[in-house]
């Protein structure tokens, strides 16, 4: 049997204990652009696309969305198709509103197909990439102009190898500045245009933290600062995983930019109710609370020029925010000025069949001794 953890396409499904559709009605669903789900008359989940965990349509093996299940509470009553549009929270935050079109339909005995659509996803994505044009055109003009400005100055100082040397440093800086800002471009153009959870799979927390931390090490190590790693190793989320290991490695970026040297970083998860949450905690300078809010719109810098020492583009936590939202969570704050930092990054936690089982036969176990025991 295919095992969950092999899943890392769009078009796979995920099987639960031999209880599948057949085989030729799971390749065709998978080609469907629409989220969909084969349920047992129970309301269990038999099958499901990635799309339709992406979307945190389910939780433990039950379709997360109480009109639905009352749709699929019809359909098992009488067989008849339903088709409905409805606007609801997205699970299992409820932060963002989904509008979905849904329909329901009796697909063999024991079996209903649930098939869904994001009514509002393309609006969503147009909105984002208007406005994030025109703050992109006025970022970009900063390091040309100073290029520009910089190449003038070699010129007249043709004759002074001292200064020449000096503005052809500064020129360098320019460039990479020019070159980070261009890669965090790409990176969240890709993260808004992109169907992001077309990759997704499901997602070992502490392995993705420890290739965050990979990227980063060079630099920590330079800084000596130390990184310290608790994770939960059986915290999993279904996700795309190189979009959370850049949002991590973004914020361990800022940890150690915004830390002095010889300091500490801590990584630690957890997992609460349905979500995981990833927290990455500096001893750095700290964000003062007028500033808490605005850290995360595109290009917001509480100190531009420390941002500009330390190579920030100003884009860091809006592709962290882009990431959360992408998977249905969020990026909280906590900070005090001088004394550091802690941004956890909260996701749908996902949960493996195994787990569920467990969860369910305790539970029978636990009902049955308690029959027994009022029965002796
Ligand atoms: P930047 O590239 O400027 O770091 P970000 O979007 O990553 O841009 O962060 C926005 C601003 O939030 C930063 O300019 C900085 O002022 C503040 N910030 C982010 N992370 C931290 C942190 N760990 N400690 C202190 N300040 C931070």
């Amino acid at each position: 049997m295919a095992s969950a953890y092999d899943s890392n396409n769009a078009s796979d499904w995920r099987l639960v204990e031999n209880r599948d559709v057949p085989e030729e009605v799971g390749r065709i669903l998978a080609v469907l652009p629409s989220a969909s789900i084969v349920v047992d008359p129970d309301g269990f989940v038999i099958q499901a696309s990635a799309r339709a965990y992406a979307l945190g349509l389910i939780t433990r093996n039950s379709v997360a969305i109480k009109e639905i299940v009352a749709m699929i509470e019809r359909v098992v009553l009488d067989g008849e198709t339903r088709e409905q549009e409805m606007r609801v929270r997205r699970p299992p935050l409820g932060r963002e509103l989904l509008e979905l079109q849904v329909r329901v339909a009796d697909l063999a005995p024991g079996r209903i197909l649930i098939l869904i659509d994001d009514l509002a996803e393309d609006r969503r994505v147009d909105a984002v990439r208007r406005d994030f044009v025109a703050n992109v055109s006025h970022e970009l003009k900063t390091p040309v102009g100073a290029l520009s400005v910089l190449a003038e100055a070699v010129q007249s100082a043709s004759d002074d190898a001292d200064q020449v040397r000096h503005f052809a440093e500064r020129m360098q800086v320019e460039a990479s500045r020019l070159g980070h800002l261009i890669q965090d471009i790409i990176d969240l153009s890709r993260l808004q245009s992109d169907d992001p959870l077309l990759h997704a799979q499901v997602v070992n927390i502490d392995d993705v933290v420890h290739r965050a931390i990979e990227d980063v090490r060079t630099v920590a190590d330079k800084r000596e600062i130390d990184i310290v790693v608790a994770c939960d190793p059986e915290n999993f989320v279904y996700a795309d995983f190189s979009q959370i290991q850049t949002a991590l490695r973004n914020l361990l970026v800022n940890a150690i930019a915004y830390s002095s040297d010889g300091t500490s970083i801590a990584v630690y998860s957890r997992a609460v109710d349905a979500i995981v949450e990833i927290t990455v905690k500096d001893q750095g300078v700290g964000i003062p609370t007028n500033d808490l809010d605005r850290i995360f719109e595109r290009f917001y810098r509480v100190d531009p020029a420390r941002s500009r020492v330390t190579g920030g583009t100003g884009l860091g936590l809006s592709i962290v925010k882009h990431v959360c939202q992408n998977h249905g969570g969020e990026c909280t704050v906590w900070s005090e000025a001088g004394v550091g930092s802690s941004f956890t990054l909260r996701l749908p936690a996902y949960v493996p069949d195994e787990v569920v089982q467990a969860e369910l036969e305790e539970g029978l176990a636990q009902m049955l001794d308690s029959n027994g025991e009022a029965q002796s």
